[in-house]
C-alpha cells in the first residue's frame, strides 16, 4: 500500500528552546491555575477571572483591557502566565455563502493545524484537529499523506474550539450571533492516538464554567480510525461522547489497503469495541464510510455492511471521497451512491450522506495544510 510523503516533510521548528507549547490554563485544573496566579502574587481567584473571560466571554491576551475585574497592574503577568497565545491564524478561508470557515493555524513552532466551522440552520459545529499530520497513514486521506509531525496539547485542542465560539458570538459568520453547540475530532490526525491529551479536552470542553467551556459531552464526536484499547479506555472514561468508527470496508481484505491499522485490529475487532462502547454510554455509534468510486462502493459491500450492523444501535454516515493530490480515486457516481444508501436503508441500517462542506476550499481533512506545505495554497485570507 502506497503511503505518500509530499505533504509536510519539515520537523517541528522550536522557537526559542521552547520544545513544548507554552502553559495555559486549558492545560491546567482549576486549582493548578490557582497555584499559578498565587505564584504571582496574586490571588487564586484571579485564574477564575481570567477562565471566566476566556471560556464565557471568549476573550483572549488581545481583550486584556476589557478584562476590567482585573487590576491593570498584574493583567498582562497574569496573561502571560495563564492565557499565552498559542495559535495564530495562517490563512481563513469563508465559503457556503459565509456559513462555513476554515482557519489554517501556525502553532509556536510552525506547524499549521486546521480547523472548520460550520453553520446550519438549527445548530453550529466546528472541526477541530488533535494533531499536527497524522502517524496512520490511511493512503485516501490528505493527513495521513504527511505521517505525524507532532501531537497537539490540551490547550491547542481546546484554543480552536474556543476561537470558533468566538467568531460565533462576534457574528463573524453569516446569520449574526450564534452559540457554538458541537465539536467534532474530525480535522488532522487520530484523536485515540493522542489519548490523554484529548480526555483532557473533553473534560475542559464538557466542564461548565469556570472550569471549562460547558459544552454537552454527547454533541462532543470523537472519530477513530479503530484504536481498540483505546475505545475500550473512552468507554470506562465516564464522558459520554458520540463515536465515530471510520470503517471505510466491511472487509479485511480491503480495509487492510483503505485504514493499515485494520492489521493490527481487524473489522471484528473494531465493530466489537465499537458495540462495547454503544453499551457503556448508551450513545449511538456513527460508522463513517468515505465512498470511494470502485473502491468500496459495490453492491455486495454494501450488503456486507449492512449484514455487520444489523441489530446493532448504528448510524452509516456516507462520506462523498474528497480527491487528495497524489492519488487516481475518486467521490462515487451519484448512482452508485444511492444504490449503496439504498440497499443499507433496504435492510434497516440507519444511513446518511454527509454534506461536503467547504468543498470548494477544500476543506476536507488535511487539504489546506497539505497545500500550504507544498507551496499550492489556493484558499484566500
Ligand atoms: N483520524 C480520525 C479522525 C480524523 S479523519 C479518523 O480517521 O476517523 C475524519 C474523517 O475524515 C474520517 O472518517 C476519515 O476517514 C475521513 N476522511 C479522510 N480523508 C478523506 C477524504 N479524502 N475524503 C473523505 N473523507 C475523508
Ligand atoms: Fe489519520 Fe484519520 Fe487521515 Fe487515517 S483518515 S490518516 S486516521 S486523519
Amino acid at each position: 500500500m502506497a503511503i505518500f510523503s509530499a505533504a509536510s516533510e519539515s520537523l517541528p521548528v522550536v522557537s526559542g528552546n521552547r520544545t513544548r507549547p507554552p502553559r495555559h490554563l486549558a492545560d491546567l485544573t482549576a486549582s493548578q491555575r490557582r497555584e499559578v496566579a498565587v505564584s504571582l502574587g496574586e490571588p487564586g481567584f484571579r485564574a477564575d477571572q481570567i477562565a471566566r473571560h476566556y471560556f464565557a466571554r471568549h476573550l483572549d491576551a488581545d481583550d486584556a483591557d476589557a478584562m476590567t475585574d482585573l487590576p491593570a497592574a498584574s493583567r498582562a503577568a497574569l496573561l502571560g502566565a495563564l492565557l499565552p497565545v498559542l495559535l495564530t491564524p495562517a490563512n481563513v478561508a469563508t465559503c457556503d455563502g459565509g456559513d462555513t470557515r476554515k482557519t489554517l493555524w501556525k502553532a509556536f513552532d510552525g506547524v499549521l493545524v486546521e480547523s472548520v466551522l460550520m453553520r446550519y440552520p438549527d445548530r453550529a459545529t466546528v472541526c477541530v484537529s488533535s494533531q499536527a499530520g497524522c502517524g496512520m497513514g490511511c493512503p485516501f486521506c490528505a493527513t495521513g499523506q504527511g505521517g505525524l509531525t507532532r501531537n497537539l496539547s490540551t490547550a491547542e485542542i481546546v484554543e480552536q474550539v474556543v476561537a470558533a465560539a468566538r467568531v460565533l458570538a462576534r457574528g463573524e459568520l453569516s446569520g449574526g450571533p450564534a452559540r457554538l453547540s458541537n465539536v467534532v475530532f474530525m480535522g488532522m490526525g487520530e484523536p485515540l492516538a493522542n489519548y490523554a491529551t484529548v480526555i483532557g479536552a473533553l473534560r475542559v470542553l464538557s466542564d461548565p464554567p469556570p472550569a471549562g467551556l460547558g459544552l454537552s459531552a454527547r454533541s462532543i464526536t470523537v472519530s477513530t480510525v479503530g484504536l481498540v484499547p483505546a475505545m475500550r479506555r473512552l468507554a470506562g472514561s465516564g464522558l459520554p461522547v458520540t463515536l465515530a468508527v471510520s470503517l471505510h470496508a466491511p472487509d479485511d481484505e480491503l480495509r487492510d489497503r483503505l485504514v493499515p491499522v485494520n492489521r493490527r485490529w481487524p473489522v471484528a475487532e473494531v465493530l466489537a469495541a465499537a458495540w462495547e462502547y454503544g453499551e457503556t454510554t448508551g450513545r449511538r455509534v456513527s460508522i463513517e464510510y468515505a465512498l470511494i468510486d470502485d473502491v468500496n462502493d459495490q453492491p455486495e459491500r454494501a450488503d456486507a455492511l449492512a449484514g455487520l450492523l444489523t441489530g446493532r444501535l448504528a448510524h452509516v454516515n456516507l462520506i462523498p471521497l474528497n480527491p487528495t493530490r497524489g492519488v487516481s480515486w475518486q467521490a462515487s457516481e451519484r448512482r452508485r451512491e444511492r444504490e449503496f444508501v439504498r440497499r443499507l436503508r433496504s435492510r434497516g441500517i440507519a444511513a446518511t450522506v454527509r454534506d461536503t462542506r467547504g468543498r470548494e476550499i477544500a476543506a476536507a481533512c488535511g487539504q489546506l495544510a497539505a497545500d500550504e506545505a507544498d507551496g499550492s495554497g489556493h484558499a484566500t485570507g
